[in-house]
């Protein structure tokens, strides 16, 4: 079997850029984006900004960069950042917020990577020497380790209200704010709305081979530009990069729809077979998590079986195991997946 017949569940990070957005990238019109004069960098730039309704948005390597500029930008050390324990950013970023923002982290409970603004005044530190100075407050939209989790948006005015309060900033890690637009209709812009920052990556299920940006003010993304040259992001002719993330914008978001009717076949399939646990009705967008309960199974020998057939699935935990659909899987795709999955488990 050669890897080309594998089907990848393990990310929507595998994607590969189709000939159609490949051609868009070898057409861009590129130019030092450094000095600011890359074209197609700048147009991308615009529609995101445009697309959330905010005054600026600066395009960046990575998500784990735009989420660490836009920290540093909007913190100092010794200030304390309150999300929640499930994040991403806390967990899978390498420790970014204490390395390079010198910042420590207050983190929240709460079911599916949600909490509430309750949650957060408790988090607070009081003003006081003795303790560190609470300004951040990161949520993320939809949430990857929650289970793919979307924000209802009737609960981020309350925090917004509650970081007010406060004083405290907050930054949207909208990694898969696309996802959760799709899911529930609701515009990027009316999410962006209650937040000072906010993230998105083209390389995820939009379907781009590299990038993210951070939208703001104008003013907040000046710094988070100046942090972008200064943690080696500063790109020179990032147009061709740029001009697949604009194509994914234009042609790969309505179609997430498929990627959660396909994770959503893929759940229910699930939760009909023996020794897995898995709640259909908690995925609402492209992840799937369930748990494999069978004795002597474990999530990585269950990834090994399913791996020798053709599936590729991560094991994260011990028992817990993540499959992302996205548009280099098809509905067929899908549909083999299940049928490996019953032959491996004996229904
Ligand atoms: C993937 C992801 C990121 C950024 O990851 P990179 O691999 O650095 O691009 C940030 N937040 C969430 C929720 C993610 O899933």
């Amino acid at each position: 079997m050669t890897d080309s017949d594998l089907i990848d569940l393990r990310s929507d990070t595998v994607t590969k850029p189709s000939p159609e957005m490949r051609e868009a990238m070898a057409e861009a019109e590129v130019g030092d984006d450094v000095f600011a004069d890359d074209p197609t960098v700048n147009r991308l730039q615009e529609a995101v900004a445009s697309i959330l309704g905010k005054e600026a948005a600066i395009f960046v390597p990575s998500g784990s960069m735009a989420n660490g500029t836009a920290v540093r930008a909007q913190t100092q050390p010794g200030d304390e950042i309150i999300l929640h324990a499930d994040s991403h950013a806390y967990h899978f970023e390498a420790g970014s917020q204490s390395a390079v923002s010198g910042c420590s982290v207050r983190l929240l409970p709460g079911p599916r990577g949600l909490f509430t603004a309750d949650d957060v005044r408790a988090a607070v530190r009081p003003d006081d020497s003795h303790f560190p100075h609470s300004s951040l407050v990161i949520v993320e939209n939809t949430h990857n380790v929650g289970g793919g989790t979307v924000w209802p948006i009737d609960r981020i005015p309350p925090i917004r209200e509650a970081a007010s309060e406060f004083g405290l900033r907050m930054h949207l890690d909208g990694a898969r704010l696309m996802n959760a637009c799709v899911a529930t209709g609701r515009s990027a812009a009316e999410y962006a709305q209650y937040f000072d920052t906010v993230s998105i990556c083209f390389s995820k299920g939009l379907g781009a081979p590299v990038g993210s940006t951070v939208a703001g003010s104008a003013e907040t993304i000046r710094r988070v530009h100046r942090f972008r040259k200064m943690f080696g992001g500063g790109m020179r002719q990032a147009g061709i990069i740029a001009a697949g993330a604009l194509y994914a914008l234009e042609h790969n978001i309505t179609r997430l729809a498929d990627d959660h009717a396909n994770a959503k076949l893929l759940a229910e399939a699930l939760a009909l077979m023996p020794g897995i646990s898995i709640d259909p009705a908690t995925v609402e967008t492209n992840i799937v998590f369930f748990d494999v309960n069978a004795a002597n199974r474990t999530a990585q020998n269950l990834c090994e079986a399913l791996r020798q057939k053709g599936v590729w699935m991560l094991p994260l935990g011990s028992q817990r195991v993540r499959a992302v659909t996205h548009l280099d899987v098809s509905r067929d795709d899908i549909e083999r997946a299940i049928a490996v999955l019953r032959d491996v488990l004996g229904s």
